[in-house]
């Protein structure tokens, strides 16, 4: 004869299959939601960086601006000083001084404007990578919401599944819902193994033929000394 307390205990873990199923869709959502973060993440950081670049261009395009007009006043104070002097050692001297002012003042107004070139190229990249951060918003709004709502109907199916999970359990006696419920919040997964070819379903331990003999003929439900799950013997 079957125990009906098998067929009850079978039925349960079908509904917990179903529940866990449930909560394993729910866990696999946080992962959704962080890629969608890590991605915004990214190019965030790579827009604070760009935007620290033109910064530091900017500050160094005035720093350079001060030193090139600095110099070039006193380059023009030197190039009308040059004629001035009379005696031939000071205009040799004075000679020598204009023209490396001249050759410093290119240097400089060269890096003015290479620093002017950069600082507006990075200007308008970070305009760019600003406008598709805004267009990555708008997409991940959608995907966000559709998370959101395959978050909530999961929520809500989870719950109609536990009602039924504990309309379910009533049926099995309380001494084995018990010891199966323990098992079960160990294992987070199948809990109740059918013998196979008398070994556990699980473990796939022999089990010997004398106890499961005793099993066959009283319907019990036991558990696997080998790997602790719950084992029954089919009938026939
Ligand atoms: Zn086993």
């Amino acid at each position: 004869m079957t125990n009906p307390d098998v067929q009850a205990l079978i039925d349960l873990q079908a509904e917990d299959d179903i529940v866990e199923g449930i909560v394993a869709q729910l866990d696999a959502v946080a992962p959704r939601l962080a890629a969608l973060d890590n991605v915004r993440a990214a190019a965030l950081k790579a827009i604070q960086q760009l935007r620290g670049a033109v910064e530091s261009d900017d500050r160094k395009r005035t720093e350079l601006g001060q030193r090139l007009a600095e110099h070039k006043e006193r380059h023009e104070r030197n190039v009308a000083q040059l004629d001035l002097v009379k005696r031939m050692r000071e205009a040799t001297a004075a000679v020598a001084q204009v023209e490396m002012g001249k050759k410093v003042l290119l240097e400089l107004e060269q890096s003015h404007r290479d620093v002017v070139n950069r600082a507006t190229e990075g200007r308008k990249v970070l305009a760019e990578k600003e406008a598709e951060l805004v267009q990555l918003d708008a997409n991940q709004a959608a995907a966000r919401d559709a998370i959101t709502a395959e978050q909530a109907a999961l929520g809500k199916t989870l719950e109609a599944a536990k009602v039924q999970r504990d309309a379910r359990a009533v049926a099995v006696s309380n001494g084995l819902r018990a010891k199966y419920d323990r098992i079960r919040q160990r294992r987070r997964s199948q809990s109740l193994f059918a013998v196979e070819s008398g070994a556990c379903g699980a473990c796939d331990t022999a089990i010997p033929v004398q106890r499961r003999q005793a099993m066959t003929s009283s319907g019990a439900v036991e558990v696997c000394e080998a790997c602790g799950v719950l084992i029954y013997a089919r009938e026939g």
